[in-house]
């Protein structure tokens, strides 16, 4: 029986550096991830980045902002019902007169207004809602405009003489009589108005970012985020103060106006297209998350210049912030060697149409 052979393992750290040609010197932390970054890109050419010197590292700060306004809108829904109009009033003796002189309207006892008589539990939740309130209070009740509240009319087949064709036959429709029940009011003579109110929710939502670095939207949203300030107002309206709303928010990033920049997002996307009388506002609810991250600058020398930005010179820059499950990430937008970087260096050259990348 054979022994296997032992495995002989090797331990990396101590064999002979010999892949690393281009690396002569230590990199500060945050260049060392950088270059591990480029490292990564299939098309990025590196060996510039391991050469790099390090400028300053700034702090920097993001926020995203969430608005949620709950509006409300309301309206009466009236529905008309054939109804018993009655009271055969006489003028002189005639109901035919007196229904020339009656009101064709009797009112009930009147409903308030809309908007400030009726109260209603707003919805806790953000989704879309709806309520139905009878107000009859609001009835009110309407004659018959066909019939005036005779409930019949003149048959309209035979012109009320019940009989058709030289009268020599009964009238079908009316059988005989001239006379029909009135169809539009059933015979009632009148209608019967009621209202409904119609209360209906919605919550309109909004989100912002303000930063005082150059992070693009999308990174900022996947980025990790901490709660930094959130508000929640019953009531609001349209006259109520967001100044006060904001004064909460204590902000120490330079740079960043957060309490303005609520203020501003509130205005703009907020209550200038509320201004209607259909719709209005009951409550304010605004969640502030901060994502606190790195700016670096470097340069590579004067061989290398910025071509994103001309003003920068010979100075590139790059942001570290916490990514997706907090994993430290890095996002650059002005790296020179990013395109065809694998061909070598006479080859690479910063352009926006690598679409590998
Ligand atoms: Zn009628
Ligand atoms: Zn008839």
């Amino acid at each position: 029986m054979t022994q296997p052979a032992t495995e002989m393992i090797l331990d990396p750290t101590k064999l002979p550096n010999t892949t690393t040609v281009s690396q002569t010197k230590e990199l500060p932390k945050v260049l060392a991830d950088f270059k591990k970054y480029v490292d990564s890109k299939f098309c990025y050419y590196s060996e510039p980045a391991g050469n790099a010197d390090l400028i300053n590292v700034q702090k920097k700060v993001a926020y995203q902002c969430h608005m949620k306004i709950l509006m409300e809108g309301r309206r009466l829904h009236w529905e008309e019902t054939p109804h018993p109009w009655g009271g055969n009033e006489t003028f002189l003796g005639s109901t035919t007169l007196g229904r020339f002189f009656e009101n064709t309207t009797r009112y009930g006892q009147g409903m308030g207004d809309i908007w400030n008589d009726y109260s209603f539990a707003l919805p806790s939740h953000d989704k879309k809602s709806k309520i139905r309130r009878h107000l009859p209070e609001g009835n009110y009740l309407t004659r018959c405009t066909r019939c005036r509240g005779k409930c019949i009319v003149t048959c309209i087949y035979c012109l009320g003489d019940g009989r058709i064709n030289n009268n020599t036959e009964y009238c079908s429709q009316c059988h005989g009589a001239g006379k029909k029940r009135c169809s539009r009011c059933k015979g009632l003579g009148g209608f019967l108005h009621s209202p409904t109110l119609v209360v209906k929710w919605h919550t309109r939502k909004s989100t912002w970012y303000c930063q005082n670095s150059y992070l693009p939207k999308k990174k900022i949203r996947k980025g990790t985020r901490t709660q930094f300030w959130s508000t929640r107002i019953v009531p609001w309206s349209e006259r109520s103060s967001v100044e006060n709303a904001v004064q909460s928010v204590i902000e120490n990033a330079p740079g960043i106006d957060l309490r303005l920049n609520i203020i501003n997002h509130y205005n703009d996307k907020h209550l200038k297209p509320t201004r209607s009388k259909s719709i209005i506002m009951r409550r304010f609810q605004c969640t502030v998350e901060r994502m606190d991250f790195e700016e670096i600058q470097y340069t590579m020398g004067d061989n290398y210049t910025n071509k994103r930005d001309s003003t920068k010179g010979t100075t590139f820059r790059f942001c570290q912030y916490p990514g997706p499950k907090g994993r430290s990430t890095i996002y650059e937008n002005d790296y020179p060697l990013n395109c065809c970087g694998c061909f070598g260096p006479t080859l690479a050259c910063y352009s926006c149409c690598c679409n590998i990348l």
